[in-house]
């Protein structure tokens, strides 16, 4: 009975132990960088996603991977 006693205390110490070094290492990982949400459009001409403020638009509302696609499509 005394050993189950010893058992039960050693068996907690390292839960106690474990968790602590979980806090630690959770400390540690910094969290990512909170990325701007980037909408993302695609070009109708060849199909290239691209972020938003990259695209070039057109006249006609759409956006276009580059000034000569847009062009291209008399936007
Ligand atoms: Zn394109």
């Amino acid at each position: 009975m005394k050993y189950l006693v010893l058992l039960a205390v050693l068996v907690i110490a390292y839960m106690v132990w474990r968790s602590a070094r979980l806090e630690n290492r959770k400390q540690d990982r910094r969290p990512p960088p909170p990325g701007l949400p980037q909408e993302m459009v695609s070009c109708p001409v060849c199909g290239l996603h691209l972020p938003q403020p990259d695209a070039v638009k057109g006249s006609d509302g759409l956006f276009y991977c580059s000034n000569e696609h847009r062009l291209l499509r008399g936007g």
